[in-house]
């Protein structure tokens, strides 16, 4: 959505394709981190995005062996927004919808699912898909896999995926809130159980982590097991985990994270989850997809326009964003296994030491200064970009 936004702002005529009939998908995660807000800043829609319902989060932190801690003082950021705006995707994703329609160039196709790429002397040339008025032909000099984790481009167009593998799997939920609930904690993490919580206004949307592929077990056991885990780890559920009736109240979200060993061919490019699954590790998934969608944005946009465009425009934005992508993962991989790698089962563990830090967090709770470095990381990720593209369409209303 937003490279398509991007690219019809810069004059490109854009086609994005959406499966579903709308947004209202729960498992994206509803971080807008302060890199993609300084994005909505360049394109001059920042006032008004912030206008919708989110709420604003200066500092991350969490509860970790019983111990309140903060991990990331987000205020001394080098950007407009000093915060990190929880705001559900769909609005997000709305809000970039709505302001496209200003631009005669942007067009979404909701409810058409991509079954398919037409190639053509090894060049893809367009994309099949399917449709309430049936099959959809859609020929064009741009093919963009922006499908996500379990993308069919990316799987129609051969490209090769290396699994760096997750040792984990998300339980997602929802519970409800009281007046006096806490705002500030996100994570409660205690003897290798990690539990999230995500202000979604009047509800908790939660996350519970399990090993992977461990839902088969823990779902031939009661509900009850998953109620006291998540009551023990994140106490102030305990009046309100009888919500969950039984299994059909949790979802489960399996985690990928994986990457292209090239990220296109010609006539086709793959950016964000389709090109690197992100885990839900730090919350940045989302916010390196609208990056990839600027630095695609910022390379592609003249040859597009011009008709010049080649395979060699397409390895430059695999070129820009490969270096932020793996150290990311790396990242993710390396703090899972940290946390993870040892968990065996849901079954109930030994709590830890009350009061026991590792000494990271130690470091970060003596010396305040150091909340700045995973405040970068996580707000501003590597390498951030900035919108490069003129506005060339005419706006509807102009
Ligand atoms: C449990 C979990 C929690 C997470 N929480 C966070 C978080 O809090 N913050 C964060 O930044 N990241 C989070 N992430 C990571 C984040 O969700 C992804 O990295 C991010 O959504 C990737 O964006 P994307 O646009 O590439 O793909 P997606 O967000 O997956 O979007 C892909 C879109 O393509 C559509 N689509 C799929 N197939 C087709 C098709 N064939 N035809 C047409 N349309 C299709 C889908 O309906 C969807 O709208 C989380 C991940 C997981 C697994």
């Amino acid at each position: 959505m937003m490279l398509g936004y991007l690219l019809a702002r810069a004059g490109v005529d854009v086609i994005v394709l959406e499966k579903h009939a709308d947004f209202l998908r729960d498992f994206r995660g509803d971080t807008v981190h302060p890199s993609t807000l300084e994005v909505m800043a360049e394109l001059g829609v920042l006032d008004d995005f912030l206008t919708r319902p989110h709420t604003e989060l200066r500092e991350i932190g969490g509860r970790v062996n019983g111990v309140e801690v903060t991990i990331a003082d987000l205020r001394h950021l080098p950007t407009r927004c000093k915060f990190v705006a929880v705001m559900p995707q769909w609005d997000f994703l709305n809000f970039l919808a709505e302001r496209g329609t200003a631009f005669p160039e942007f067009r979404v196709l909701m409810r058409a699912e991509v079954s398919d790429l037409i190639i053509e002397a090894g060049h893809v040339i367009g994309a099949h898909a399917d449709t309430p008025d049936g099959p959809l032909e859609i020929r064009a000099e741009l093919v963009v896999g922006a499908d996500g984790r379990h993308s069919t481009v990316r799987e129609r167009a051969g490209l090769t995926v290396q699994d760096f593998g997750a040792p984990i799997d998300v339980l997602w939920m929802r519970l409800s809130k009281h007046p006096s609930d806490s705002g500030s904690v996100l994570g409660y993490f205690d003897a290798g159980r990690l539990f999230v919580t995500i202000d979604r206004g009047d509800y908790w949307q939660c996350a519970f982590v399990i090993p992977k592929g461990g839902f088969d077990a823990l779902r031939a056991r009661d509900i009850q097991v998953l109620r006291d885990e998540i009551a023990s780890i994140g106490p102030f559920t305990r009046d309100r985990v009888a919500a969950l009736h039984d299994w059909n109240d949790v979802k489960l979200l399996t985690v990928v994270v994986d990457r292209l060993r090239t990220w296109h061919r010609p006539g086709l490019l793959c950016i964000g989850d389709a090109a690197h699954a992100m885990s839900p590790m730090g919350g940045v998934g989302i916010n390196l997809a609208i990056q990839d969608a600027v630095a695609a944005a910022n390379i592609l946009a003249a040859p597009l326009r011009d008709g010049t465009i080649s395979e060699r425009h397409l390895h430059a934005v695999e070129r820009r964003r490969l270096f932020a992508i793996r150290v990311t993962q790396w990242a993710q991989v390396f703090a899972a296994a940290r946390i993870f790698g040892s968990v065996a089962s849901v079954a109930p563990r030994p709590p830890s030491r009350t009061g026991s830090l590792p000494w990271p967090l130690r470091l970060l709770q003596w010396f305040p200064y150091l909340r700045r470095f995973p405040a970068r990381f996580i707000g501003m990720g590597v390498r951030p970009e900035h919108v490069r593209t003129p506005e060339i369409a005419k706006a509807k209303s102009a």
